[in-house]
């Protein structure tokens, strides 16, 4: 299996094998803690103290590029595949036996590593570091959990994305029966109300209505009827829109949002979902909630809240408001510029929809 196996790297390992004796019971939880590759190729960790590590580099063949790997004892709870960027094609992260967790990195084909030179680095009892390339690179960091923090809970969770086994998965939307549901989709603000402004005057009223006219399409392709409150950039006040849904049969309710930080603070991120009653409300804002954060890796979860919003209060059916991400925040706002990510957005809401209707009906 492993074709190339790097000597100067295994042997300084070994002397962190040697050092670090201790050896965690099979059953235990993975002893990766937080990992993240910076902008300048290095890649650090944290683990729990005294782990043993062993890495791995093996060139690329015909199936995967160049991959470096380490393998760490305890079992990975949520095996999951992280997106690359730069010289770097993806991180995988999963469980290679049971008891196990296993960090792939996979780089892009024409990177150019040199692997001989590479040196894993113990900072301390539970962090380590490697540079694994050049700056030369242009490269946005990634990862999971705080490599600083020394203890505690990391919420690896928060970053995670899509899920090995749905990996393709991810790209179907469900079924439902057709003609049966009807939803009013209220694209938040308009006309003299742009709601938040972000980073680089990136718009909330532009925004959500773009993501809401995605929605629309992705749900009437299935079969549901959708009603747009607003269709441009009008204002529209809040009392219509609760009456457009409320003169309708509508099924659901959903308010599309995007969040600002008091103090239009950069390091305040993440996506969030409100409702008003109920257990519809409520199990509609989870499914729509899990979905976003599904396409937004990195982004932490700030989760399904009660909320006394004008529009799911006054409105009769399950009503949820959805809050995109923080046009304020340095992560969000840089996707939230991006028609790609507003694209995944709409994917996501119309799955968690579509989800709810069928197992609601
Ligand atoms: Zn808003």
């Amino acid at each position: 299996m492993i074709k190339f196996l790097d000597n100067k790297l295994f042997r300084y390992l070994s002397v962190f094998l040697f050092l670090n004796s201790s050896i965690l019971p099979v059953k235990s939880s993975s002893a990766l803690a937080a990992w993240a590759i910076n902008t300048n190729g290095v890649l650090e960790l944290r683990t729990k103290s005294n782990t043993n590590l062993k890495a791995y580099f093996q060139k690329a063949n015909q199936i995967s590029g160049d991959r470096f790997w380490v393998d760490f004892p305890g079992e990975l709870k949520n095996p999951r595949i992280i997106k690359g960027n730069g010289p770097i094609k993806e991180i995988r992260l999963g469980k290679p036996d049971k008891g196990k967790t296993r960090l792939v990195i996979e780089f892009k084909e024409e990177t150019y590593l040199k692997p001989l030179t590479w040196q894993m680095v113990g900072l301390d009892q539970n962090r380590w570091r490697i540079k694994l390339f050049n700056p030369k690179y242009s490269f946005k960091k990634i990862g999971e959990g705080l490599v600083e923090k020394k203890r505690g809970n990391i919420k690896a969770k928060q970053n995670l994305i899509y899920k090995k086994k749905n990996n393709y998965g991810y790209l179907k939307l469900p079924e439902v029966k057709r003609n049966k549901f009807e939803v009013v989709i209220d694209p938040g603000h308009g006309g003299p109300d742009p709601g938040a402004i972000g980073i680089g005057g990136i718009r909330e009223t532009d925004v959500v209505l773009e993501v809401s006219k995605i929605v629309k399409n992705l749900l009437s392709e299935k079969g549901v009827k959708v009603r747009l409150t607003r269709t441009n950039d009008v204002d529209l006040d809040l009392p219509p829109r609760v009456s457009i849904a409320n003169n309708t049969d509508a099924d659901i309710f959903v308010s599309i949002h995007a969040n600002a930080s008091r103090g239009k603070r950069r390091d305040i991120n993440g996506l969030e979902t409100f409702y008003y009653r109920g257990w519809r409300g409520r199990l509609l804002a989870k499914r729509i909630q899990k979905q976003i954060l599904r396409v937004s890796p990195g982004s932490p979860d700030r989760g399904v809240k009660q909320g006394r919003f004008y529009v799911i209060k006054n409105t009769r059916m399950p009503a949820v408001l959805v809050e995109i991400g923080f046009l304020t925040g340095r992560l969000d706002a840089r996707r939230l510029e991006k028609i790609t990510h507003r694209k995944r957005l709409a994917y996501a809401i119309a799955k968690g929809i579509l989800e709810y209707l069928d197992k609601v009906g």
